[in-house]
């Protein structure tokens, strides 16, 4: 669903995706989960922090197909058993929880989860953190139709899209859906959540190159364009300025925006129109961050 806020801002409300508690993480699941029934695993191995909307969306398809699932989860074990938010329904799930001491142990015990799913006859499906997957990419190349569809019937074509970029697969989905669906003048803007712009650019880009290989859509050749100047400090960090925004979304846009995600990239993206003078027609892509506004 696509909500206007003014004649040259309309929002991508992907917060209100309809399934496995929405956000980009509930659509690029449903695409990932299209592998797994389809190939017929009987179980999944990923990993997150302690508040991954990733793991919430895998938590809830695993449990509502009944397979098997490990997360190896990386935070502060303590504020994992107290948190609300994402952190209550992956508790709830059912799912077996291992927890990385260092960010370097993440993938040896996501290797050792594999072995012992196999090791007892199972058939399990290994997913990278946040979804970073191709059929993650693909379920943003497929959301463009929704807004293809939206510039038809509305008369109204962005020159512009902000969203959040954390791995970058959303941001990769959508430039190659923008060359899929014919959209020529529409540019692409990520607003980083923890990376620093050389890195971010680098994974976009190399991601939208492959997306575009692999399903076969004309390669436009756009620049992948991530910017990191408004961080706030760094992955989950926030500042005053980003708590008032968050805190009155509700009152003054009708939609939450979380300090981590979405009103991160919502409070990048005033400052870069402000500081650019930008003109033109925005769609702000709200990627979610729900779950993560209710978690304390
Ligand atoms: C994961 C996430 C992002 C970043 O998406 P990527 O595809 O990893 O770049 C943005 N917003 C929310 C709410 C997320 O959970």
């Amino acid at each position: 669903m696509i909500q206007k806020l003014d004649l040259n801002l309309a929002v991508f409300r992907d917060d209100l995706y309809p399934s496995l508690g929405g956000g980009n993480k509930g659509r690029k699941m449903d695409y990932i989960g299209k592998t797994i029934l389809c190939d017929q695993y009987d179980s999944i191995i990923t990993t997150g922090g302690i508040q991954s909307n990733h793991c919430r969306a895998v938590a809830i398809f695993a449990a509502r197909h009944k397979l098997r699932c490990t997360f190896v989860l990386h935070g502060d074990k303590e504020r994992y058993n107290s948190e609300s938010g994402n952190a209550k329904v992956i508790r709830l799930s059912g799912a077996k929880i291992v927890f990385a001491k260092e960010p370097s142990d993440i993938s040896i015990l996501m290797d050792h989860a594999m072995d012992d799913y196999s090791n007892s006859g199972f058939n399990p499906y290994y997913i990278w953190g946040g979804g970073h997957t191709m059929e993650g990419g693909l379920a943003y190349i497929e959301a463009i139709k929704v807004l293809k569809d939206y510039t038809v019937s509305e008369n109204w074509h962005p020159d512009y899209i902000f969203l959040a970029s954390g791995t970058g697969s959303t941001q990769a989905g959508i430039m190659a859906g923008l060359d899929k669906f014919d959209f020529h003048n529409t540019s692409v803007i990520g607003i980083s959540v923890g990376r620093n712009s050389a890195h971010a650019e680098n994974v976009v880009q190399e991601f939208y190159n492959e997306l575009c290989s692999k399903y076969n859509i004309k390669n436009n050749m756009r620049k992948a364009i991530v910017l990191d100047e408004y961080l706030c400090g760094g992955y989950a960090k926030s500042n005053y300025e980003l708590d008032s925004l968050s805190l009155n979304s509700i009152k003054d846009f009708g939609f939450i925006l979380d300090t981590t995600y979405s009103g991160k990239a919502f409070f990048g993206m005033q400052k870069f129109i402000k500081e650019n003078k930008l003109k033109g027609r925005i769609l702000f892509w709200h990627t979610g961050g729900t779950f993560n506004f209710l978690a304390k």
